[in-house]
């Protein structure tokens, strides 16, 4: 069955790629059938990994997949949550030079330095004992046989852990130098990749999604 993925992410595509090896879907990213990226207007990942599948599943005319992630405070009231990618607005001239850069990995990761300030910030600014700095990775996948599904297959992948209070290591993405996963205070931006699916939200969310379609779909 063509699965097509509601995403042009590489990195992500190659991951689910691994994970859905042993069922039979082929897994295409949208881009390589010329499907644009749909709108993400809601405020919870369920409902933005729903509208994206169903965009995808509209316009492939089959099966599709979409995948809504983010981090999520506890005392920030879920946020930065559905915001995650673009919480901090980015400073005129930090913008100004993005914008001048055609990379896109420069661009990306003058956002993620932004939106980690930003997380400082508001922790900083909250009075408390620590508690406060608890927060979680989520990661929501959801799976359609086509775009009038009723019975969506609706994944969620949870990783817990707390905000440091500075940025640790040099790998990882987005919030993973301040996502502090364990008691030592080691972060996830400086775990090897392979711990780091191992434990994430993303992979947990896709071992349960297998889990289902193998029972859903493919039974
Ligand atoms: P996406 O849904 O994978 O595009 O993720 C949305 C945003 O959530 C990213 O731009 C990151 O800011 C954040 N995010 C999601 N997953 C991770 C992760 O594993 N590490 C760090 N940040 C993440």
């Amino acid at each position: 069955m063509r699965l097509v993925l509601a995403s042009n992410n590489a990195k992500k595509l190659a991951e689910l790629r691994a994970l859905l090896a042993d069922l039979p879907v082929d897994l295409v990213a949208q881009g390589a059938l010329g499907i644009p990226e749909a709108e993400e207007p809601h405020r919870s990942f369920v409902e933005n990994a729903l509208a994206k599948a169903r965009a995808a599943a509209l316009a492939s005319g089959g099966a599709a997949l979409a995948d809504d992630s983010g981090l999520v405070g506890d005392a920030l009231g879920g946020l930065p949550g559905v915001d995650s990618a673009h919480i901090a607005p980015l400073p005129a001239e930090a913008l100004a030079s993005a914008l001048a850069s055609v990379d896109r990995e420069a661009r990306r990761a003058v956002q993620d330095a932004a939106n980690n300030t930003w997380l400082l910030q508001r922790l900083a600014a909250l009075p408390g004992q620590g508690g406060e700095r608890h927060a979680a990775f989520v990661s929501t996948l959801v799976a359609l046989r086509h775009a009038d599904d009723p019975e969506p297959l609706i994944a969620s992948g949870r990783w817990p852990g707390r905000i440091g209070l500075a940025a640790r290591g040099r790998g990882g993405v987005g919030y993973d130098p301040l996502f502090v996963v364990d008691a030592g205070g080691t972060s996830a931006a400086e775990l090897p990749a392979e711990e780091k699916n191992r434990l994430s939200h993303r992979g947990r969310a896709a071992v349960q999604l297998r889990e289902l379609m193998r029972e859903r779909w493919f039974a």
